[in-house]
Protein backbone atom coordinates (compact mmCIF):
# COMPACT_ATOMS: atom_id res chain seq x y z
CA UNK A 1 0.00 0.00 0.00
CA UNK A 2 1.28 3.29 -1.21
CA UNK A 3 -1.01 5.59 0.94
CA UNK A 4 -2.53 8.82 -0.69
CA UNK A 5 -1.42 11.95 -1.11
CA UNK A 6 -2.71 15.40 0.57
CA UNK A 7 -5.65 16.57 -1.43
CA UNK A 8 -3.62 19.73 -2.67
CA UNK A 9 -1.09 17.19 -4.33
CA UNK A 10 -4.07 14.60 -4.98
CA UNK A 11 -5.07 17.99 -7.10
CA UNK A 12 -1.61 18.74 -8.45
CA UNK A 13 -0.71 15.23 -9.80
CA UNK A 14 -4.13 14.31 -11.49
CA UNK A 15 -4.26 17.90 -13.44
CA UNK A 16 -0.66 16.66 -14.41
CA UNK A 17 -1.46 13.50 -14.89
CA UNK A 18 -4.36 14.51 -17.43
CA UNK A 19 -2.55 17.29 -19.17
CA UNK A 20 -0.11 14.95 -19.81
CA UNK A 21 -2.40 12.34 -21.46
CA UNK A 22 -3.97 15.48 -23.32
CA UNK A 23 -0.09 16.87 -24.40
CA UNK A 24 1.70 13.24 -24.96
CA UNK A 25 -0.40 10.00 -24.87
CA UNK A 26 -3.95 11.11 -26.39
CA UNK A 27 -5.77 13.98 -26.17
CA UNK A 28 -9.61 12.47 -27.66
CA UNK A 29 -8.76 10.28 -24.47
CA UNK A 30 -7.71 13.04 -22.17
CA UNK A 31 -10.94 15.23 -22.78
CA UNK A 32 -13.04 12.59 -22.92
CA UNK A 33 -11.97 11.43 -18.79
CA UNK A 34 -12.31 15.46 -18.67
CA UNK A 35 -15.99 15.57 -20.10
CA UNK A 36 -17.35 12.51 -18.14
CA UNK A 37 -15.55 14.45 -14.82
CA UNK A 38 -12.81 11.39 -14.19
CA UNK A 39 -10.21 13.38 -12.82
CA UNK A 40 -9.50 11.60 -9.91
CA UNK A 41 -6.96 9.03 -11.50
CA UNK A 42 -5.99 5.66 -10.57
CA UNK A 43 -4.17 5.10 -7.43
CA UNK A 44 -4.82 1.58 -5.34
CA UNK A 45 -6.79 -1.23 -6.20
CA UNK A 46 -7.49 -4.12 -4.17
CA UNK A 47 -10.02 -6.78 -4.50
CA UNK A 48 -13.62 -6.09 -6.33
CA UNK A 49 -12.34 -2.04 -5.28
CA UNK A 50 -10.42 0.58 -7.38
CA UNK A 51 -9.45 3.73 -5.40
CA UNK A 52 -8.81 7.15 -7.14
CA UNK A 53 -6.22 9.61 -5.82
CA UNK A 54 -9.06 11.37 -3.91
CA UNK A 55 -9.37 7.92 -1.73
CA UNK A 56 -13.02 7.55 -3.71
CA UNK A 57 -13.47 4.22 -4.05
CA UNK A 58 -15.07 2.52 -6.60
CA UNK A 59 -16.68 -1.28 -6.83
CA UNK A 60 -15.16 -2.70 -10.20
CA UNK A 61 -17.59 -4.31 -12.39
CA UNK A 62 -15.74 -4.07 -15.52
CA UNK A 63 -12.14 -3.84 -16.08
CA UNK A 64 -12.79 -5.47 -19.73
CA UNK A 65 -13.44 -8.64 -18.29
CA UNK A 66 -9.62 -8.72 -17.03
CA UNK A 67 -10.28 -8.94 -13.54
CA UNK A 68 -12.13 -12.40 -12.36
CA UNK A 69 -9.79 -13.00 -9.68
CA UNK A 70 -10.28 -9.47 -8.63
CA UNK A 71 -7.48 -6.68 -8.41
CA UNK A 72 -3.81 -7.83 -7.33
CA UNK A 73 -4.90 -11.12 -6.30
CA UNK A 74 -2.66 -12.40 -3.08
CA UNK A 75 -1.10 -15.65 -4.61
CA UNK A 76 -0.90 -14.33 -7.80
CA UNK A 77 1.02 -11.53 -6.66
CA UNK A 78 2.95 -13.53 -4.31
CA UNK A 79 3.82 -15.85 -7.51
CA UNK A 80 5.01 -12.50 -9.52
CA UNK A 81 7.16 -11.62 -6.76
CA UNK A 82 8.88 -14.99 -6.21
CA UNK A 83 10.00 -15.14 -9.44
CA UNK A 84 10.84 -11.80 -9.78
CA UNK A 85 13.57 -12.98 -7.69
CA UNK A 86 15.20 -15.00 -9.77
CA UNK A 87 14.55 -14.80 -13.69
CA UNK A 88 12.17 -12.07 -14.70
CA UNK A 89 12.33 -12.35 -18.66
CA UNK A 90 13.94 -15.30 -20.05
CA UNK A 91 17.55 -14.99 -22.09
CA UNK A 92 15.88 -17.45 -23.93
CA UNK A 93 18.85 -19.78 -24.88
CA UNK A 94 17.87 -22.22 -21.99
CA UNK A 95 14.95 -24.01 -21.36
CA UNK A 96 12.66 -22.42 -18.96
CA UNK A 97 10.21 -23.62 -16.32
CA UNK A 98 7.51 -21.32 -16.22
CA UNK A 99 6.11 -21.77 -19.43
CA UNK A 100 6.11 -25.30 -19.16
CA UNK A 101 4.14 -25.45 -16.28
CA UNK A 102 1.49 -23.14 -17.60
CA UNK A 103 1.08 -25.01 -20.88
CA UNK A 104 0.77 -28.84 -19.02
CA UNK A 105 -2.22 -26.74 -16.57
CA UNK A 106 -3.59 -25.80 -19.94
CA UNK A 107 -3.73 -29.29 -21.39
CA UNK A 108 -5.15 -30.35 -18.13
CA UNK A 109 -7.76 -28.09 -18.16
CA UNK A 110 -8.81 -26.87 -21.52
CA UNK A 111 -11.25 -29.23 -23.33
CA UNK A 112 -11.10 -32.12 -25.68
CA UNK A 113 -7.29 -32.60 -26.92
CA UNK A 114 -5.76 -29.33 -26.30
CA UNK A 115 -2.48 -29.80 -25.68
CA UNK A 116 0.09 -27.05 -26.91
CA UNK A 117 0.12 -23.93 -25.79
CA UNK A 118 1.59 -20.51 -27.97
CA UNK A 119 1.97 -17.59 -25.27
CA UNK A 120 1.89 -14.58 -26.01
CA UNK A 121 1.08 -10.50 -24.51
CA UNK A 122 -2.57 -10.12 -25.40
CA UNK A 123 -5.96 -11.13 -26.95
CA UNK A 124 -5.21 -9.71 -30.80
CA UNK A 125 -2.06 -11.35 -30.34
CA UNK A 126 -3.56 -15.05 -29.45
CA UNK A 127 -6.26 -14.15 -32.81
CA UNK A 128 -3.14 -13.28 -34.78
CA UNK A 129 -1.24 -16.44 -34.38
CA UNK A 130 -4.41 -18.94 -33.96
CA UNK A 131 -5.09 -17.39 -37.78
CA UNK A 132 -1.43 -18.12 -38.66
CA UNK A 133 -1.72 -21.80 -37.58
CA UNK A 134 -5.01 -22.60 -39.14
CA UNK A 135 -3.50 -21.30 -42.77
CA UNK A 136 -0.62 -22.72 -42.29
CA UNK A 137 -1.71 -26.04 -41.33
CA UNK A 138 -4.85 -25.64 -43.94
CA UNK A 139 -2.84 -24.74 -46.65
CA UNK A 140 -6.23 -22.86 -47.32
CA UNK A 141 -6.53 -19.15 -47.25
CA UNK A 142 -10.16 -18.20 -46.80
CA UNK A 143 -12.02 -17.70 -43.04
CA UNK A 144 -15.69 -17.39 -41.63
CA UNK A 145 -16.18 -15.15 -38.74
CA UNK A 146 -19.82 -13.20 -37.63
CA UNK A 147 -21.08 -9.46 -37.78
CA UNK A 148 -20.50 -7.76 -34.76
CA UNK A 149 -17.54 -10.28 -33.27
CA UNK A 150 -14.79 -8.95 -31.95
CA UNK A 151 -11.47 -10.71 -32.39
CA UNK A 152 -8.67 -7.76 -31.50
CA UNK A 153 -7.36 -4.42 -33.63
CA UNK A 154 -4.16 -6.20 -35.25
CA UNK A 155 -4.30 -6.55 -39.29
CA UNK A 156 -5.84 -10.11 -38.37
CA UNK A 157 -7.53 -9.97 -35.70
CA UNK A 158 -9.09 -6.74 -37.16
CA UNK A 159 -9.86 -8.98 -40.47
CA UNK A 160 -11.93 -11.26 -38.08
CA UNK A 161 -13.58 -8.75 -36.27
CA UNK A 162 -17.24 -7.71 -37.46
CA UNK A 163 -18.01 -3.82 -37.30
CA UNK A 164 -17.18 -1.76 -39.65
CA UNK A 165 -16.92 1.29 -37.79
CA UNK A 166 -13.26 0.06 -36.57
CA UNK A 167 -12.43 -1.59 -39.69
CA UNK A 168 -12.99 0.72 -42.57
CA UNK A 169 -10.42 3.43 -41.78
CA UNK A 170 -8.01 0.34 -42.16
CA UNK A 171 -8.71 -1.26 -45.56
CA UNK A 172 -7.68 -2.93 -47.31
CA UNK A 173 -7.15 -5.61 -44.32
CA UNK A 174 -6.26 -9.01 -44.89
CA UNK A 175 -7.91 -10.92 -47.54
CA UNK A 176 -10.37 -14.20 -47.37
CA UNK A 177 -12.54 -12.57 -44.67
CA UNK A 178 -16.50 -13.81 -44.92
CA UNK A 179 -18.91 -12.66 -42.45
CA UNK A 180 -22.01 -14.01 -41.70
CA UNK A 181 -24.86 -13.29 -39.49
CA UNK A 182 -23.90 -14.42 -35.48
CA UNK A 183 -26.45 -17.39 -34.93
CA UNK A 184 -27.61 -18.29 -37.93
CA UNK A 185 -26.65 -21.75 -38.88
CA UNK A 186 -27.97 -21.72 -42.59
CA UNK A 187 -25.65 -18.33 -42.92
CA UNK A 188 -22.62 -20.55 -41.86
CA UNK A 189 -23.35 -23.51 -43.74
CA UNK A 190 -23.53 -21.69 -46.96
CA UNK A 191 -20.64 -19.44 -46.07
CA UNK A 192 -18.20 -22.67 -45.15
CA UNK A 193 -16.51 -24.30 -47.97
CA UNK A 194 -13.28 -26.42 -48.69
CA UNK A 195 -11.26 -23.27 -49.38
CA UNK A 196 -11.75 -22.17 -45.43
CA UNK A 197 -9.06 -22.55 -43.14
CA UNK A 198 -10.71 -21.88 -40.19
CA UNK A 199 -14.42 -20.30 -38.56
CA UNK A 200 -13.64 -17.88 -35.76
CA UNK A 201 -15.70 -17.48 -33.34
CA UNK A 202 -17.02 -16.35 -29.84
CA UNK A 203 -19.36 -18.68 -27.97
CA UNK A 204 -20.82 -15.98 -26.69
CA UNK A 205 -20.28 -12.59 -28.21
CA UNK A 206 -19.13 -10.30 -25.54
CA UNK A 207 -18.15 -6.55 -27.51
CA UNK A 208 -21.42 -7.75 -29.37
CA UNK A 209 -23.76 -7.07 -26.63
CA UNK A 210 -23.78 -10.39 -24.42
CA UNK A 211 -25.17 -12.44 -27.36
CA UNK A 212 -26.12 -15.72 -27.13
CA UNK A 213 -26.48 -18.09 -29.85
CA UNK A 214 -29.28 -20.42 -30.06
CA UNK A 215 -28.92 -23.51 -28.31
CA UNK A 216 -27.59 -25.96 -31.28
CA UNK A 217 -25.76 -23.25 -32.43
CA UNK A 218 -22.03 -24.14 -31.79
CA UNK A 219 -22.74 -28.20 -32.13
CA UNK A 220 -24.10 -27.27 -35.39
CA UNK A 221 -20.77 -25.09 -36.43
CA UNK A 222 -18.87 -27.50 -35.39
CA UNK A 223 -20.41 -30.41 -37.83
CA UNK A 224 -20.29 -27.38 -40.63
CA UNK A 225 -15.97 -27.31 -39.68
CA UNK A 226 -16.18 -31.25 -39.66
CA UNK A 227 -17.91 -31.55 -43.04
CA UNK A 228 -15.72 -28.92 -44.92
CA UNK A 229 -12.23 -30.02 -42.69
CA UNK A 230 -12.16 -26.42 -41.52
CA UNK A 231 -10.97 -26.14 -38.32
CA UNK A 232 -13.05 -24.05 -35.11
CA UNK A 233 -11.25 -21.48 -33.54
CA UNK A 234 -12.79 -20.78 -30.80
CA UNK A 235 -12.29 -17.08 -29.05
CA UNK A 236 -12.62 -17.43 -25.29
CA UNK A 237 -10.48 -14.12 -24.40
CA UNK A 238 -13.28 -12.56 -22.52
CA UNK A 239 -15.47 -15.22 -21.85
CA UNK A 240 -12.93 -17.52 -20.97
CA UNK A 241 -11.48 -19.15 -17.32
CA UNK A 242 -14.47 -19.00 -14.99
CA UNK A 243 -16.13 -15.46 -16.42
CA UNK A 244 -19.39 -17.69 -17.50
CA UNK A 245 -19.33 -19.83 -14.74
CA UNK A 246 -17.66 -22.84 -16.17
CA UNK A 247 -13.81 -22.67 -17.11
CA UNK A 248 -14.54 -22.19 -20.79
CA UNK A 249 -17.88 -20.87 -22.15
CA UNK A 250 -17.71 -23.54 -25.03
CA UNK A 251 -18.46 -26.24 -22.21
CA UNK A 252 -21.71 -24.83 -21.31
CA UNK A 253 -22.55 -26.45 -24.53
CA UNK A 254 -20.43 -29.22 -24.53
CA UNK A 255 -18.25 -28.39 -28.16
CA UNK A 256 -14.94 -28.51 -28.59
CA UNK A 257 -12.57 -26.31 -30.94
CA UNK A 258 -9.67 -26.85 -32.54
CA UNK A 259 -7.59 -23.70 -31.41
CA UNK A 260 -8.55 -22.13 -28.27
CA UNK A 261 -7.79 -18.53 -27.86
CA UNK A 262 -7.18 -16.74 -24.47
CA UNK A 263 -6.34 -13.69 -22.56
CA UNK A 264 -7.69 -11.01 -20.27
CA UNK A 265 -8.03 -12.98 -17.36
CA UNK A 266 -4.80 -15.73 -17.64
CA UNK A 267 -2.43 -13.17 -16.27
CA UNK A 268 -4.43 -13.52 -12.82
CA UNK A 269 -5.17 -9.68 -13.57
CA UNK A 270 -1.49 -8.89 -12.56
CA UNK A 271 0.50 -9.43 -15.53
CA UNK A 272 -0.52 -9.65 -19.24
CA UNK A 273 -0.62 -12.70 -21.16
CA UNK A 274 -2.41 -14.29 -24.01
CA UNK A 275 -2.15 -17.83 -25.26
CA UNK A 276 -3.71 -19.73 -28.12
CA UNK A 277 -4.35 -23.57 -27.38
CA UNK A 278 -4.13 -26.37 -30.22
CA UNK A 279 -4.54 -30.11 -30.85
CA UNK A 280 -1.23 -32.02 -31.84
CA UNK A 281 -2.66 -32.55 -35.06
CA UNK A 282 -3.00 -28.79 -35.93
CA UNK A 283 0.21 -27.29 -34.19
CA UNK A 284 2.25 -29.80 -36.43
CA UNK A 285 3.64 -27.07 -38.31
CA UNK A 286 4.98 -25.06 -35.47
CA UNK A 287 5.96 -28.03 -33.59
CA UNK A 288 8.40 -28.94 -36.82
CA UNK A 289 9.78 -25.16 -37.13
CA UNK A 290 9.51 -24.08 -34.09
CA UNK A 291 10.71 -19.99 -35.02
CA UNK A 292 7.57 -19.94 -37.66
CA UNK A 293 5.61 -17.81 -35.47
CA UNK A 294 7.47 -16.73 -32.19
CA UNK A 295 7.23 -13.33 -29.75
CA UNK A 296 10.33 -11.89 -27.58
CA UNK A 297 8.34 -11.65 -24.90
CA UNK A 298 5.98 -14.39 -25.24
CA UNK A 299 5.62 -16.97 -22.69
CA UNK A 300 8.22 -14.61 -20.64
CA UNK A 301 8.68 -16.06 -16.71
CA UNK A 302 7.08 -13.34 -15.12
CA UNK A 303 3.70 -13.88 -17.21
CA UNK A 304 3.44 -17.66 -16.74
CA UNK A 305 4.15 -17.43 -13.19
CA UNK A 306 0.87 -15.37 -12.66
CA UNK A 307 -0.70 -17.43 -15.31
CA UNK A 308 -0.05 -20.96 -12.83
CA UNK A 309 -1.40 -19.12 -9.85
CA UNK A 310 -3.97 -17.39 -11.29
CA UNK A 311 -5.26 -20.85 -12.73
CA UNK A 312 -4.57 -22.74 -9.32
CA UNK A 313 -6.66 -19.70 -7.86
CA UNK A 314 -9.93 -20.23 -9.80
CA UNK A 315 -9.60 -24.00 -9.03
CA UNK A 316 -8.53 -24.06 -4.74
CA UNK A 317 -10.79 -21.24 -3.62
CA UNK A 318 -13.92 -22.36 -6.22
CA UNK A 319 -13.99 -19.42 -8.19
CA UNK A 320 -15.78 -20.47 -11.33
CA UNK A 321 -18.31 -22.51 -9.23
CA UNK A 322 -18.64 -18.90 -7.22
CA UNK A 323 -18.91 -17.32 -10.77
CA UNK A 324 -21.69 -18.92 -11.81
CA UNK A 325 -23.94 -18.70 -8.23
CA UNK A 326 -23.34 -14.43 -8.27
CA UNK A 327 -24.67 -14.91 -11.67
CA UNK A 328 -27.27 -16.37 -11.20
CA UNK A 329 -28.89 -13.92 -8.28
CA UNK A 330 -27.53 -11.11 -10.49
CA UNK A 331 -29.79 -12.03 -13.15
CA UNK A 332 -32.87 -12.49 -10.55
CA UNK A 333 -32.31 -9.31 -9.31
CA UNK A 334 -31.72 -7.45 -13.36
CA UNK A 335 -34.64 -9.56 -14.78
CA UNK A 336 -37.04 -8.37 -12.03
CA UNK A 337 -35.53 -4.51 -12.91
CA UNK A 338 -36.15 -5.51 -16.39
CA UNK A 339 -39.95 -6.29 -15.60
CA UNK A 340 -40.47 -3.34 -13.07
CA UNK A 341 -39.05 -0.43 -15.55
CA UNK A 342 -39.91 -2.01 -19.07
CA UNK A 343 -39.35 1.56 -20.70
CA UNK A 344 -36.27 1.63 -19.59
CA UNK A 345 -34.42 -2.21 -19.66
CA UNK A 346 -35.60 -4.17 -23.00
CA UNK A 347 -33.52 -6.74 -22.28
CA UNK A 348 -30.90 -8.88 -19.67
CA UNK A 349 -28.75 -11.59 -21.04
CA UNK A 350 -25.78 -13.29 -18.78
CA UNK A 351 -24.23 -16.30 -17.84
CA UNK A 352 -22.13 -16.42 -14.63
CA UNK A 353 -20.07 -12.81 -14.50
CA UNK A 354 -20.56 -11.97 -17.96
CA UNK A 355 -23.75 -9.81 -17.58
CA UNK A 356 -25.31 -7.51 -20.41
CA UNK A 357 -27.95 -4.98 -20.07
CA UNK A 358 -29.46 -3.31 -22.86
CA UNK A 359 -31.65 -0.59 -23.03
CA UNK A 360 -34.78 1.18 -25.01
CA UNK A 361 -33.12 4.03 -25.68
CA UNK A 362 -29.73 4.90 -27.36
CA UNK A 363 -28.60 7.78 -24.38
CA UNK A 364 -29.35 5.36 -21.61
CA UNK A 365 -26.23 3.09 -21.50
CA UNK A 366 -24.01 6.45 -21.48
CA UNK A 367 -26.23 8.22 -18.68
CA UNK A 368 -25.98 4.74 -17.15
CA UNK A 369 -22.44 4.46 -16.93
CA UNK A 370 -21.97 8.46 -16.16
CA UNK A 371 -24.66 8.40 -12.74
CA UNK A 372 -22.96 4.90 -11.34
CA UNK A 373 -19.70 6.15 -11.46
CA UNK A 374 -20.78 9.42 -9.40
CA UNK A 375 -21.99 6.39 -7.12
CA UNK A 376 -18.78 4.72 -7.04
CA UNK A 377 -19.76 1.99 -9.51
CA UNK A 378 -18.18 0.98 -12.50
CA UNK A 379 -19.36 -0.78 -15.60
CA UNK A 380 -18.86 -1.46 -19.14
CA UNK A 381 -20.04 -0.22 -22.85
CA UNK A 382 -20.19 -2.65 -25.22
CA UNK A 383 -17.99 -1.86 -28.27
CA UNK A 384 -20.10 -3.35 -30.74
CA UNK A 385 -23.17 -2.17 -29.91
CA UNK A 386 -23.77 1.10 -27.46
CA UNK A 387 -27.26 0.09 -26.47
CA UNK A 388 -25.85 -2.83 -24.15
CA UNK A 389 -23.76 -2.14 -20.85
CA UNK A 390 -21.98 -5.27 -19.53
CA UNK A 391 -21.43 -5.50 -16.13
CA UNK A 392 -18.69 -8.13 -14.83
CA UNK A 393 -17.46 -7.86 -11.41
CA UNK A 394 -14.86 -10.25 -10.14
CA UNK A 395 -15.90 -13.26 -8.90
CA UNK A 396 -14.29 -12.55 -5.39
CA UNK A 397 -16.70 -9.88 -5.09
CA UNK A 398 -17.98 -10.04 -1.50
CA UNK A 399 -22.20 -10.44 -1.50
CA UNK A 400 -22.70 -7.19 0.01
CA UNK A 401 -20.73 -5.52 -2.03
CA UNK A 402 -22.12 -7.01 -5.01
CA UNK A 403 -25.69 -6.19 -3.21
CA UNK A 404 -24.36 -2.44 -3.22
CA UNK A 405 -23.41 -2.32 -7.14
CA UNK A 406 -26.84 -3.98 -8.13
CA UNK A 407 -28.58 -1.60 -5.51
CA UNK A 408 -26.70 1.52 -6.94
CA UNK A 409 -27.79 0.19 -10.38
CA UNK A 410 -31.38 -0.26 -9.46
CA UNK A 411 -31.39 3.32 -8.42
CA UNK A 412 -29.46 4.49 -11.19
CA UNK A 413 -32.14 3.20 -13.70
CA UNK A 414 -34.85 4.38 -11.72
CA UNK A 415 -33.47 7.40 -12.44
CA UNK A 416 -33.51 7.04 -16.01
CA UNK A 417 -37.39 5.95 -16.13
CA UNK A 418 -38.11 9.24 -14.18
CA UNK A 419 -36.11 11.05 -16.99
CA UNK A 420 -38.37 9.07 -19.61
CA UNK A 421 -41.26 10.17 -17.96
CA UNK A 422 -40.68 14.00 -17.43
CA UNK A 423 -39.81 13.76 -21.41
N1 LIG B 1 -11.30 -11.21 -28.44
C1 LIG B 1 -12.27 -10.87 -27.58
C2 LIG B 1 -13.49 -11.75 -27.48
C3 LIG B 1 -12.16 -9.72 -26.79
O1 LIG B 1 -13.15 -9.40 -25.94
C4 LIG B 1 -10.99 -8.94 -26.92
C5 LIG B 1 -10.85 -7.71 -26.12
O2 LIG B 1 -11.78 -7.15 -25.60
C6 LIG B 1 -10.00 -9.32 -27.82
C7 LIG B 1 -10.19 -10.46 -28.57
C8 LIG B 1 -8.75 -8.49 -27.99
O3 LIG B 1 -7.95 -8.56 -26.87
P1 LIG B 1 -6.83 -7.43 -26.63
O4 LIG B 1 -7.53 -6.14 -26.35
O5 LIG B 1 -6.05 -7.94 -25.45
O6 LIG B 1 -6.00 -7.37 -27.85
Amino acid sequence: MTGFPSKEDAQKIAEQTLDDYGNYVNDGMARLYRFMGLDGIEWENSGAVVKDIYGKEYIDCAGYGVFIHGHRHPKVVAAVKEQLDRVALSNRTLPSKPVTVLARLLAEITPGRLQYSFFCNSGTEAMEGALKLARVYSGRKEFVSTLGGFHGKSFGALSASGRELYREPFYPLVPGFNHVPYGDLQAMEQAVNQETAAVILEPIQGEGGVLFPPEDYLQGVRDICNDQGALLIMDEIQSGLGRTGKLFACQHWGVEPDILCLSKALGGGVVPLGAFVATPEVFEPFNTNPYLHSSTFGGNPLACAAGCAAIKALLEEGLVERAARLGDYMMDRLQALKEKYPRVIAAVRGRGLLVGVEFVNDGAGGCMISNLLDMGVIVLHSLNNHKVIRIMPPAVISDEMLDRALTAFADSVAMVDQVIEQL
